[in-house]
């Protein structure tokens, strides 16, 4: 098991700890898919909806927060039925808005592992305003249930209402919904191909700047984030961040970065070059590579 469990797993009743312990070993980066979920809640003889919310600590052992030192997990159960947990991050010294919350790391934890939708949020304190918001851009964002602790549970309507969305700005594809943009790029650099696959998958309605970033670390592991754009502006996940939050559920060293790339839409009526550098230079000594592409 990971030493960052050992403090939380002490806090879960011992049938789940004893189920779980074999599962938090070195490869654990907050997924578990929808048969193991069904095994865990057979084995502890919980309810899924009670299995999800003992598990909250677990997702919060996967936070970075330097600055409030304040430990949030989130877990997002995807329509496949899988379940993707998510913690904040915080880059230590930087500008707050540089910072990722539990509830966009684990949803974009399933938007990267290829789901099509959320279905429940499950949080170990209310959501934000700013996370209410990121929420309402996904598919069917205003149904997406919301389960606390100790809490009934209820949709992000209620927690959102009057809510000002993508529809309100005409657009018919939210996030998460299938789509695909075509950008032309010849490479034969395997990490650029990679970029250019999530390039293609970003979501930038707004702006056009259709974005992405991967991150090599020095044994070849790649890391991924895509651009998610939010009708509000303010709550958009910039790919960095969202690359960063997933290195750090793969309890990844930020210093063990040893290529960067952020590869974008020539055509965006924005750039994220400048917000990505300040990111990339906070956690790692290393250049960014920046790429325009022009769409197909
Ligand atoms: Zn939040």
């Amino acid at each position: 098991m990971q030493d960052r469990f050992v403090h939380c797993i002490a806090q879960l009743p011992q049938p789940l700890a004893d189920q779980l312990v074999p599962l938090l070993n070195q490869d654990f980066a907050g997924h578990m898919d929808a048969q193991q979920v069904a095994d865990l809640a057979q084995a502890t003889q919980m309810s899924q909806d009670e299995l999800l919310l003992a598990m909250l600590p677990i997702a919060a052992a996967l936070a970075k927060p330097p600055i409030s030192e304040f430990y949030v997990g989130a877990i997002a159960k995807g329509a496949s039925g899988d379940i993707y947990m998510g913690a904040n991050l915080e880059l230590d010294g930087e500008a707050l808005f540089h910072s990722v919350h539990a509830e966009q790391s684990a949803i974009s934890h399933a938007w990267l592992s290829g789901e099509t939708g959320i279905e429940d949020i499950i949080v170990n304190a209310s959501p934000c305003g700013h996370c209410r918001q990121f929420m309402n851009e996904l598919v069917e964002g205003q149904a997406i249930r919301i389960h606390l602790p100790e809490q009934a549970t209820q949709p992000l309507s209620h927690y959102l209402p009057y809510a000002f969305g993508p529809a309100d700005l005409n657009i018919k594809t939210p996030l998460l919904s299938k789509q695909q943009h075509e950008f032309a790029l010849e490479s034969a650099d395997p990490m650029i191909i990679e970029a250019l696959d999530h390039l293609s998958l970003s979501y930038a309605p707004y702006s056009e700047g259709y974005a992405a970033v991967v991150l090599e670390t020095r044994d070849g592991a790649t890391f991924c984030g895509r651009y998610a754009e939010n009708a509000a502006f303010n709550p958009s996940m910039l790919p960095m961040q969202m690359a960063l939050s997933a290195m750090a559920r793969h309890n990844r060293d930020f210093s063990e970065i040893n290529r960067a790339v952020l590869i974008e839409s020539s055509q965006g009526k924005i750039s994220l070059v400048g917000a990505t550098m300040d990111a990339l230079h906070a956690v790692a000594a290393v250049e960014l590579e920046h790429i325009m592409v022009d769409p197909v």
